[in-house]
C-alpha cells in the first residue's frame, strides 16, 4: 500500500498522461451510445459510495482538462444541486443502487424502489445509466435485481457492469482496472501488474493499456498522505467488518 499513492495531484496526473498518449475520455452513456470506438480510451467512472465533497473535486480535475466522467451517487450521497452543477459541466450522473439489499433480497420490493429513487434523481438530471453497489454488509448481490428483468424497462441504456464486457478477453480488448482496495490490481481482468497509479500512468504511456475502463471511488482519494492516512484507517475498519460478516457467515 503506497501511502503517497491515491492524491489529487496523482489522479491529475493520471488524466494528464491519458489525454497526453492521445486518449479520449469517455463516460459510460457515451461508450454505450458510440457506435465506433476510438483506438485509444479511457472510460471513466466514479462510484461514489462516500464523501460526495470529493466527487466534485474530481469532476472539477476532469472539467480543468476539459473531459467528462461518470458519477454514481447512492440515495445518500446523492444531492441535486451538485448533480445539477456536475451534469452541466458535461459529467453523466447516473444512480448507484443498493435496492435488492436495502429491501433483503425482496426482488418486487426492490424494484419499486429503484423504480422510485429513479424518479427521483430523474427530476433533477436525466438518468440513462445505472451501476450497482456492493453492499459488503449483505448477502443479496444487487445486480441480481437484473436475473427476470432489464434495465431497458426502465429506459435507461444500461447497466455499468452487465451492458460493459470486462473480461481478460473483452472485445476491443478493453481492460478493467478498479481502485477497489487501493491498489489497481484487479483479478481476473488480465491487468494484475498494475498496482500503483504510477504503473497505470507507466502501462497508458507505453500504449500497452490503449482502451482502459477505469473505476476510481472519490472518496479514496485525498489532497496528501495526512489525509489520506486517514481515509486508510478508516478502508481498514470497514475491511475488517466484511471479514468478520464473512467469518460469521462462514
Ligand atoms: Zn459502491
Amino acid at each position: 500500500m503506497n501511502v503517497l499513492d491515491y492524491t489529487f495531484e496523482a489522479y491529475g496526473q493520471l488524466l494528464d498522461a491519458a489525454l497526453d498518449a492521445g486518449c479520449t475520455v469517455l463516460t459510460v452513456r457515451e461508450f454505450l451510445q458510440r457506435k465506433e470506438l476510438p483506438d485509444r480510451f479511457v472510460l471513466l467512472r466514479h462510484d461514489v459510495d462516500r464523501r460526495p465533497a470529493n466527487a466534485v473535486r474530481m469532476a472539477a480535475l476532469e472539467s480543468r482538462r476539459g473531459v467528462a466522467a461518470t458519477y454514481y451517487f447512492r440515495t445518500g450521497t446523492f444531492d441535486s444541486e451538485t448533480a445539477r452543477a456536475m451534469a452541466e459541466r458535461g459529467h453523466e450522473i447516473g444512480y448507484h443502487y443498493e435496492d435488492l439489499a436495502r429491501t433483503d433480497g425482496d426482488v418486487e420490493a426492490a424494484h419499486r424502489r429503484f423504480e422510485r429513487n429513479l424518479e427521483r434523481f430523474g427530476r433533477s438530471v436525466p438518468i440513462e445509466t445505472v451501476c450497482a453497489h456492493g453492499s459488503p454488509l449483505s448477502p443479496h448481490r444487487n445486480t441480481d435485481l437484473w436475473e427476470e428483468r432489464s434495465p431497458a424497462e426502465y429506459d435507461l441504456l444500461g447497466e455499468a457492469y452487465r451492458s460493459i464486457d470486462v473480461g481478460p478477453d473483452a472485445p476491443g480488448g478493453l481492460r478493467y482496472l478498479s481502485d477497489t482496495g487501493r491498489t489497481w490490481r484487479t483479478p481476473g481482468s488480465g491487468s494484475e501488474a498494475i498496482a500503483t497509479t504510477g504503473d497505470l500512468v507507466a502501462a497508458i504511456e507505453s500504449g500497452a493499456y490503449p482502451r482502459v475502463y477505469l473505476l476510481a471511488h472519490p472518496c479514496r482519494w485525498a489532497d496528501g498522505p495526512l489525509e489520506l492516512a486517514g481515509r486508510i484507517a478508516w478502508d481498514l475498519g470497514a475491511e475488517s467488518a466484511k471479514l468478520a460478516v464473512g467469518r460469521i457467515r462462514g
